[in-house]
């Protein structure tokens, strides 16, 4: 098994994971052509498939990308902006320009500032140290600002290649193929070739006859909730369509669990509505405050769930941050599942959430 690479990226051939970089079937490694299954989907079926690779893995690429001259389309999240951001981004991009792209769009509520969530975006950006050219909102999934910014990319990438980059989940693949589709509406074959000097996955996808679309291995981050939860939980916190607002009229002392993954604690304040934007399907729970660590410890993956029995195994603790606000809508924000709104003045909140998820606040987008 050892030293066999795919003949399409470059990458190192396993059989053992299918989600991970470099898989193969044991079935074909007899294959003359040897491709790793992205490969293989890319050549036979114009379509791309993520794969995944760790952050350590993901350092390596900084000689590549640094050393390469290009754009690159960062692609995050909008609901989980703390978990798609890459943090190590500008070591590894090195003076090539970034452009900022938030994913996911049609989830938000209509009433969405866009112009507010550009901002916070932006400012997310700054505060992890990534210097982005410009940030766009799309929806791979609908198309919503496809156009607006493939003429985007066009105009900065300067003749040059373009480099797409993200953690895994956040539309990275989607995204692709649907510039893919758009690209070849002649049913032409893409072709994949090795990008020399890496032997991590990239894959390239021609933009004309000297320069691509380079698709690299989605970044396993460990600060994605998504990270910490079974498949099926994954199912159920992930929106599928337009989330409605479920509003709760709250008097101090009181507190909200979001299924059992996270919870919010009204500790001091005049009596307020708590606008809660969360998957349609995560289920709200209302408590007293002095009685909610009981209800957690009796009933986390029954009444309180997900997690699911599953999930429970791998989920970190909840930890607590506490919040002190002074009127102005604010929006208490939790990665990768959602954010509640409050706008009450001599407010203070405790917020809680799986260790290493951390909760921020934010002006709020609505
Ligand atoms: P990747 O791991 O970054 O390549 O992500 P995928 O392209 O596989 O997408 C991850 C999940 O997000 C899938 O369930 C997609 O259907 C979903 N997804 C991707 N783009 C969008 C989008 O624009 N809107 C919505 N609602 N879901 C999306």
């Amino acid at each position: 098994m050892e030293n066999l690479y795919c003949q399409g990226c470059g990458v190192g051939i396993q059989t053992k994971d299918p989600e991970a970089a470099g898989f193969t079937p044991s079935s074909s490694l007899e294959k003359e052509n040897l491709l790793c299954k992205r490969c293989f989907r890319l050549k036979h079926y114009n379509e791309i498939q993520d794969v995944s690779i760790t952050d350590d893995d993901f350092l390596q690429m900084v000689s590549s990308i640094r050393g390469a001259n290009g754009l690159v389309v960062h692609v995050i999240d909008i609901f989980d902006v703390n978990g798609s951001l890459i943090k190590s981004l500008p070591r590894i991009t090195g003076d090539n320009p970034i452009i900022l792209v938030g994913n996911k769009l049609d989830l938000l509520p209509k009433s969405t500032n866009r112009n507010r969530l550009e901002q916070w975006l932006r400012s997310e950006a700054k505060q992890a140290g990534i210097k982005v050219k410009n940030v766009f909102l799309i929806s791979s999934v609908k198309g919503t600002g496809i156009e607006e910014l493939t003429h985007e990319i066009e105009n900065d990438r300067d003749n040059k290649d373009v480099y797409v980059v993200g953690t895994t989940n956040v539309g990275k693949s989607t995204f692709i193929n649907r510039l893919i589709k758009q690209s070849t509406g002649l049913g032409e074959v893409i072709t994949t070739s090795y990008f020399p000097g890496t032997t991590l996955g990239f894959i390239e996808i021609p933009l004309d006859e000297e320069t691509s679309l380079i698709d690299t291995p989605g970044i396993v981050n460990k600060q994605q909730m998504a990270h910490y939860i079974s498949e099926e939980d994954l199912k159920v916190i992930t929106p599928k369509k337009e989330i409605k607002a479920r509003v709760y009229q709250l008097n101090n002392q009181q507190t909200l669990y979001f299924g059992g993954l996270a919870r919010i604690d009204f500790v001091k304040g005049d009596r307020q509505s708590f606008v809660c934007y969360f998957s349609n399907e995560l289920p709200i729970h209302r408590t007293k405050l002095d009685k909610a660590d009981e209800l957690y410890e009796n009933h986390v993956g029954e009444l309180l769930s997900p997690p699911n029995e599953k999930t429970m195994e791998h989920l970190p603790k909840l930890v607590s941050s506490t919040f002190k606000l002074n009127g102005g809508k604010t929006d208490i924000v939790f990665p990768g599942l959602g954010w509640v709104s409050i706008s009450g003045e001599n407010t203070t909140v405790t917020a809680h959430s799986p260790k290493g998820v951390a909760v921020s606040i934010r002006n709020s987008l609505l």
